[in-house]
């Protein structure tokens, strides 16, 4: 009933030669910060990951093929990007449950002080 996802925080488009078609003006960096999300609440997370694609070979390039000058720009890109900060979100369902049990508390001391009885 939980699910994460990743939501773009950042797409740097890069001037390096594709390591697969050579191509040096399609590779594409993308940066994604983690959400998770039930039917209670919705979080962001600090996880962040990259992903490369090249959009002339259709390529998604992973860092084993990463060159030197890759690694480095990625290094900068990775400096430059600013995650959303971590973050926490109870929806309103969780509430309603909040108060539920609060309401059925507040019940139970009524009843065992005597406050409130059937009689
Ligand atoms: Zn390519």
């Amino acid at each position: 009933m939980g699910s994460s996802r990743f939501f773009t925080l950042k797409e740097a488009r890069l001037s390096n030669n594709c390591p697969e078609c050579y191509s040096n003006d399609s590779l594409e960096l993308t940066f994604k910060q983690k959400l998770s999300e039930n039917i209670f609440y919705k979080a962001i997370t600090a996880d962040i990951k990259s992903q490369m694609q090249c959009h002339n070979c259709n390529t998604q390039i992973f860092p084993i093929r990463w060159t030197d000058d890759i690694e480095r720009v990625v290094d900068y890109q990775k400096r430059a990007v600013q995650p959303k900060p971590k973050s926490f979100k109870l929806k309103p369902l969780a509430w309603a449950f909040i108060a539920f049990d609060l309401l059925l508390l507040v019940g139970i001391i009524l009843f065992a002080t005597g406050i409130v009885s059937f009689k």
